[in-house]
């Protein structure tokens, strides 16, 4: 369970994000929509500690996000990210990227982190890459073994940020046919920033329409791709569609 509570962040006199307030249930899929620069990158940075409120609270499986280190190590362990620009470690094989934060932070064996790895990456259709560096697989091929590698924390929650964004467009079907079989088969919480709205519709139970670090509309994809009741996400989504 993700709840904001009166979320505001502010850089210097400008507000990104003002007085917001939501509520994402455990296994949910929420799809963050919205133009250029209204604030949904700023909310996975909070929720992965790289960044902190101005007011409000945010509280991941009812603990609270603060400035304490010890405390955001604890609450970021259980979140995965994944990046528009995958952010592969390049000095590290796929299994290297695989293993490092599971024997590292939660402590596995090289052997049951390798197990992982190989589990995971039979998963996403890479197995036979595990000795390869990044540079040497395609932009899909290293989204994937990006999204492997969250999935290899074990996380109650996953941030997705835009993960198909940097992909040549043949190889986007495959990252997002990847994402939904991940969607479909596991009880991880996603929430997910994407340009990619037929993803959005068929991912996501619920599509939140921000706007000058708002939520200006939050429905059912259903509803809120037919039917969108603010004619500020009428305007955006005849832009986008
Ligand atoms: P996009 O769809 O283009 O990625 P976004 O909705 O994700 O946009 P954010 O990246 O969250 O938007 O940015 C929201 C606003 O916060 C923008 O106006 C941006 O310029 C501002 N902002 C973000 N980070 C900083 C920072 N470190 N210092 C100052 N302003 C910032």
């Amino acid at each position: 369970m993700i709840v904001f509570d009166g979320v505001e962040k502010r850089f210097g006199d400008t507000v990104v994000l003002s007085d917001l307030s939501f509520t994402v249930a455990p296994a949910e899929h929420v799809t963050l929509i919205g133009p250029s620069g209204s604030g949904k990158t700023t909310i996975l940075r909070l929720l992965m500690c790289l960044d902190s409120v101005t007011r409000g609270t945010i509280r991941v499986a009812g603990q609270e996000l603060t400035g304490d280190e010890k405390r955001s190590r604890q609450v970021r362990r259980r979140i995965g990210m994944v990046f528009q620009q995958f952010n592969l470690f390049p000095n590290m094989t796929v299994r290297g990227n695989l293993i490092e934060a599971p024997t590292r932070v939660l402590g596995l064996s090289k052997d049951e982190a390798n197990a992982r790895a190989v589990e995971l990456l039979d998963l996403v259709g890479l197995r036979e890459k595990i000795d390869e560096h990044p540079s040497r697989l395609s932009g899909g091929q290293q989204q994937r073994v990006a999204i492997a590698r969250a999935l290899a924390m074990r996380p109650d929650v996953l941030l997705l940020d835009e993960v198909t964004s940097a992909l040549d467009p043949e190889l986007v079907a495959g990252v997002l046919a990847l994402l939904r079989d991940i969607g479909e088969t596991t009880d991880i919480t996603i929430l997910c920033v994407t340009h990619e709205m037929g993803f959005a519709r068929d991912f996501s139970h619920r599509v939140m329409m921000f706007d000058g670090g708002r939520v200006i509309e939050d429905a059912p994809p259903e509803r809120l791709f037919t039917a969108p009741e603010q004619p500020r996400t009428q305007e955006f989504l005849k832009a986008v569609l």
